[in-house]
């Protein structure tokens, strides 16, 4: 086990294709780390690039104790699980697994004992003798798990692991990569564009963009409080409302409706009055009411033009009555509402975030 020490990390590719733009992280012993970003932000170039596979343009690379930006993957002491796999098509499972221990020279009867053991722990036991095309996607999956366990590695890297798997089987292998992280304890970090993913399996998130980390923290403290607009956008399983307003006292004006301000934070103090900002709130912390008092500040008057049903909630498009970017809230499921009427969206004021970087 080792922590991982990256500073002022940069990669450019030929064409002057920036991909890692000095990067500074330390991921910490035994951590389930999360890179998060869109595709093209660079997190499979941060990941080859802390394995070897890449070398870095410019920064350093610190596992544990030893510097190894100019050490080949093998010295490195990492083991990476691809997004197809990369297993050897025409080897057994038991060659796929005990691939990497062949590489060190690890005689054939330790090998093979060790592929049987690490199969067993992972489920695979009976399909030793197979080859990975007479598998499942999820059986596959498993078998380039076990070939990055095979060796004890200090680090696993995983890059996109569960996204060739159907949604139900990503859901269970999901579970099943953090029990096993959790019990092996080896510094984990696992690359993924499905914010859920990251959020669900990680103790902490690195968010990307453009090859610099735009926020890094707990999964909590990346959904509650978004850093900015890029990240509040691209966190929660619906985005984020982002209005355009204007400061007014304890207030923010949007179209013609006076808003909550945020309380209770620091934030709410240093807006000044008449200040440009972006209002953010996301659906699951609006209520929706039919009826509201026209005399009274705090909703959002519009029409309701979309509702989706979601199974235990519904998500419901507000189009406000008087212009701009429509907004989603999130009702529970029994709420009776017909496309068409007329209806208000208030928000939970300990749960606005206000955004000057829009
Ligand atoms: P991600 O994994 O987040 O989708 P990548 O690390 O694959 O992002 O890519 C980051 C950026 O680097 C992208 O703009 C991509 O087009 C570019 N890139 C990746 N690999 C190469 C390469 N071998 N040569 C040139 N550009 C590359
Ligand atoms: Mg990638």
């Amino acid at each position: 086990m080792a922590a991982i020490s990256l500073t002022g990390l940069t990669k450019v590719y030929p064409g002057d294709v920036t991909a890692l733009d000095a990067l500074d992280l330390e991921i910490r012993d035994g951590e389930f780390f999360a890179l998060l970003g869109p595709s093209g932000c660079g997190k499979t170039t941060l990941l080859r690039t802390i394995a070897g596979l890449e070398s870095a343009t410019g920064g350093t690379v610190a596992i544990g104790e030893r510097e190894v930006t100019a050490l080949p993957p093998g010295r490195r002491d990492v083991a990476m699980v691809f997004q197809d796999y990369a297993l050897f098509p025409h080897m057994t499972v038991r060659d796929n697994i005990g691939y990497p221990l062949k590489i060190r020279k690890t005689p054939a009867a330790r090998r093979s004992a060790k592929a049987a053991e690490v199969a067993a722990e992972l489920g695979l036991a009976d399909y030793l003798a197979r080859r990975p095309g007479q598998l499942s996607g999820g059986q596959q999956q498993r078998v380039a798990l076990a070939r990055a366990m095979a060796c004890h590695p200090s680090v696993f890297l995983f890059d996109e692991p569960l996204s060739n798997l159907d949604a139900r089987l990503r859901l269970e292998a999901r579970t099943f990569l953090k029990r096993l992280q959790r019990e092996l304890g080896v510094t984990t970090v696992f690359v993924t564009h499905d914010q859920a993913e990251a959020l669900a399996l990680a103790d902490r998130i690195a968010v990307l963009e453009a090859g610099r980390i735009r926020q890094l923290g707990t999964p909590t403290e990346i959904y509650r409080r978004p850093a900015n607009t890029f990240v509040a956008s691209f966190i929660g399983s619906t985005p984020m409302n982002l209005l355009p307003g204007t400061v007014r006292g304890a207030w923010i004006r949007v179209g013609d409706a006076l808003l909550p301000g945020p309380i209770g934070t620091d934030a709410a103090a240093a807006l000044p009055d008449g200040a440009e900002v972006v209002y953010g709130i996301r659906p699951e912390y609006l209520r929706y009411t039919a009826q509201h008092a026209a005399d009274v500040p705090g909703a959002l008057p519009g029409r309701v033009t979309v509702i989706e049903n979601l199974g235990s909630t519904q998500l419901l498009t507000l189009d406000p009555v008087a212009g701009g970017p429509p907004l989603q809230v999130t009702v529970p499921e029994d709420l009776p509402v017909t496309v068409g009427e007329p209806g208000y969206a208030l928000p939970r004021p300990e749960r606005v975030l206000i955004y000057r970087d829009g």
